[in-house]
């Protein structure tokens, strides 16, 4: 099928001022770390950005003092109702400065301007919002009448939604009247550190927030200093399951986001073009970095052909390329790490008997890039339908009967997401109550509101992040 050409469409970056390099923000100050630097780049064309400090054990030390001392003598006085007002002023600087971000988080993850521009900012703008209504009425949101917070949280979070991440951490942590200590992404800091400076724009007092870049050992820094209250982490399962046994036997609190492998269930009476744009949003945007992502599809085995053709009709017109461009729909993979993850997987898909297909794009010469994909004949026990591959690659499995499409959405050690296409409202009830995940969505996918709680089963981690039930997460005894 012929595409529509489309000429270049590229959002100006003139709009962001990035430093040679940038140190980390401890106590509402910018101090140079005391280990060594790093480089982040650019990931579609592997410019250098900037220089990073990477934040070692004693940096860490400082920054939680700092937020220990904030803690005590500014935040935990102050009341719900003035703490609201610096998160409302935080909301409203990103909405302000909502381009700068937008270019920024496009420029450092790879993301398309699209997605940064009309999902990312926008969500992290609304958690603030939200949480800044929570802040002077958290005797209501029944956690009891007085609910207290834990006091200093340390934070790690990973690189596929870099600020929105950020936000759906620090504007719970904040609006309870915890302080944080937190640390983005070794790939990802850029708008961390533009969020920094939004704190200082806002007169947040110092040491509310602190950012300590970094990578592993700054996260582990952070998971073993004894001074914290309470670790957020989001991030592998991998991880996870360190920080559990690193954090095993203290008194700290803790909340882990992990991985998932989500089933995205297809019935024969769905309506099948709304379906296949539901299956793109479920495993492309965002290059399928998503830990919620719709990246196995089971598919009822009568309509398994059609479905997979319309798909990849559709699947040929989704333009790969410059993640600036307002017309890129799939952009650049983050790393080169992650590249060769997804790779590698690919290759383990063909080679246990898959059948691999990719849509053909062209790509360009330098950065990290990877075509949309599918794999058909895909069984249970393939690495493709079991592991993660948190790329722009998906997996396609075929059912009889609704039992066994629940029973092999449900065969897996992670349970976060999980999506049903049917024209039956009880069909959609009865897969839901069935399904082990801790979002289900209906004829839709990704779909995310900072009211809605977020989480999962099983090796998905535990806690919940978004509504009521994230604020439980950051008030002691309340999760
Ligand atoms: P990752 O390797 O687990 O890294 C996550 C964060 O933890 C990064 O900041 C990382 O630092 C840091 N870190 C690494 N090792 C650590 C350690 N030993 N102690 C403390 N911190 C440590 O995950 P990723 O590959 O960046 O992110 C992708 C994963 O996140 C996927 O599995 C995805 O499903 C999951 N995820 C889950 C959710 C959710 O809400 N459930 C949301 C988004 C992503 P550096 O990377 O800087 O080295
Ligand atoms: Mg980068």
């Amino acid at each position: 099928m012929p595409t529509f050409e489309y000429a270049p469409a590229p959002e100006s970056r003139a709009v962001v001022d990035i430093a040679s390099s940038y140190g980390l923000f401890i106590n509402g100050e910018w101090v140079d770390g005391h280990g060594t630097t790093f480089k982040t780049v650019n990931p579609a064309s592997e410019e250098v950005l900037a220089d990073i400090h990477e934040g070692d054990a004693s940096d860490v030390d400082l920054a939680v003092k700092a937020a220990r001392t904030a803690y005590s003598r500014v935040w935990s006085r102050m009341s719900g109702a003035d703490r609201g007002k610096y998160l409302f002023r935080i909301a409203r600087l990103l909405q302000e400065r909502a381009r700068e971000f937008a270019v920024l988080e496009s420029l450092d993850n790879g993301k398309p301007i699209k997605e940064t521009r009309d999902v990312d900012i926008p969500l992290a703008a609304a958690h603030f919002f939200y949480h800044a209504g929570w802040a002077d009425k958290l005797g209501h949101a029944g956690l009891g009448p007085d609910p207290q917070p834990y006091g200093v949280v340390g934070q790690v979070i990973p690189w596929n939604f870099p600020l929105l991440m950020l936000s759906w951490k620090i504007a719970p942590a904040l609006a309870t009247g915890n302080t944080v200590v937190l640390k983005p992404a070794e790939t990802t800091p850029l708008t961390a550190l533009l969020f920094a400076e939004v704190c200082q724009q806002a007169d947040l007092p110092p040491g509310v927030v602190n950012i300590v870049t970094g990578a592993r050992e700054t996260g582990q820094a952070i998971v073993d200093h004894p001074d914290i209250d309470k670790i957020a982490f989001t991030g592998s399962t991998g991880v996870g399951k360190m920080i559990a046994r690193s954090i095993a036997g203290t008194r700290k609190g803790v909340t882990l986001e992990l991985g998932g492998k989500g089933a995205n269930i297809v019935f024969d009476d769905a309506p099948i073009d709304q379906t296949v744009e539901g299956i793109v949003r479920g495993i492309f945007f965002n290059q399928g970095h998503v830990c919620c992502a719709g990246s196995r599809l089971l598919v009822q085995e009568s309509i398994a052909e059609e479905v997979t053709r319309r798909l990849q009709r559709r699947l040929a017109t989704l333009r790969v390329g410059d993640p600036l461009d307002k017309n890129t729909d799939v952009g650049a993979i983050n790393s080169r790490a992650q590249l060769d993850k997804i790779t590698q997987l690919s290759e383990a898909g063909e080679a246990e008997g898959a059948q691999r297909w990719d849509n053909g794009c062209p790509l360009p010469d330098k950065g990290f890039w990877f075509r949309p994909t599918v794999f058909s004949g895909v069984t249970q026990t393939h690495r493709i339908a079991q592991e993660e591959i948190f790329g722009p690659v998906l997996s396609v499995l075929t059912f009889r009967t609704p039992q066994e499409a629940v029973a092999k959405a449900n065969n897996t050690p992670y349970g976060l997401s999980a999506g049903i296409w049917t024209d039956k409202g009880s069909r959609i009830l009865w897969t839901a109550d069935q399904l082990k995940a801790g979002v289900v969505w209906a004829n839709t996918f990704n779909q995310f509101d900072p009211t809605s709680p977020f989480g999962g089963y099983k090796e998905s981690g535990y806690g919940r992040e978004g509504g009521r039930h994230g604020l439980a997460g950051y008030l002691k005894g309340s999760n």
